[in-house]
């Protein structure tokens, strides 16, 4: 059936839609991802730009600008420490994140010394990643927390070894020249358990310390975390969102 729908219906406020209006647009269909299961990372949605499928490092770049360091095996890439943090070559904006990583099976260290590594939405915002299985530090710095501002709402961790997954809703922070506007806003689901619902961020992630936000481009990478432990990580994607549409 062509245009099913109605125009002798209200107008719906805000929009220059009737109710059910058969005119309005389509969204898009994509066909829809797969979950990942212990052994085998999941498939991302049609439209998704892949950032990590398990076979290579191409899409990442090391501190410098070079290729990044990190090992790649079993589909899955792992922290060299020493090299420092990896860097992706998409730059993004508002977007759905979804990356999932595993602490060391062996436990070793605690506190901040666990499992460390951490997952820079545009460079600069860091959501911690941790070992907080039966692992106290301070709330701010848990798995999940945005590190050094708020505490995830639950600690939603797996035992370590384990593979964990975050799916992040951003939305970047806009400027007016030097001015902020609106801040990043945030959602985030661990191991698909919400511990951040529409955190508005209060800058860029500093340690021991409060950062106000600098202006920066509308678009940033993605940036993944050398913290001298063995993280690993693996089904790394995102989607551009354009809330206009
Ligand atoms: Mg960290």
């Amino acid at each position: 059936m062509a245009n099913p729908g109605y125009r002798d219906t209200p107008i719906i406020e805000g929009t220059s839609w009737h109710v059910h209006d058969g005119e309005r647009p389509q969204p898009p269909t994509v066909t829809a991802g797969t979950e990942s299961s212990a052994e085998v990372p999941g498939r991302p949605p049609s439209d998704a730009v892949v950032l990590f499928d398990g076979s290579d490092l191409s899409e990442w770049m090391d501190g410098d600008g070079g290729d990044a360091r990190w090992d790649v095996m079993d589909g899955s890439m792992q922290v060299v420490p020493g090299t420092g943090d990896i860097t992706s070559r998409q730059h993004m904006g508002d977007c759905q994140i979804h990356l999932e990583w595993a602490v060391p099976a062996e436990i070793k260290g605690e506190s901040q010394g666990r499992g460390n590594s951490g997952v820079f939405v545009m460079d600069r915002y860091e959501i911690q990643v941790l070992d907080s299985y039966a692992n106290p530090t301070y709330a701010d710095g848990a798995v999940g927390g945005v590190y050094g501002q708020f505490p995830p709402m639950v600690i939603a961790s797996r035992l370590p070894g384990h593979w964990q997954s975050y799916d992040i809703v951003w939305i970047a922070p806009r400027f007016d020249g030097v001015h902020l506007v609106s801040p990043a806003c945030l959602s985030l689901f661990h191991n698909g358990v919400v511990v951040h619902h529409h955190r508005a961020l209060l800058g860029p992630t500093g340690h021991r310390d409060v950062y106000h936000y600098v202006a920066h481009p509308p678009e940033a990478p993605l940036r993944l975390q050398d913290h001298g432990d063995l993280v690993r990580y693996r089904n790394i994607w995102f989607r551009p969102l354009d809330e206009e549409s």
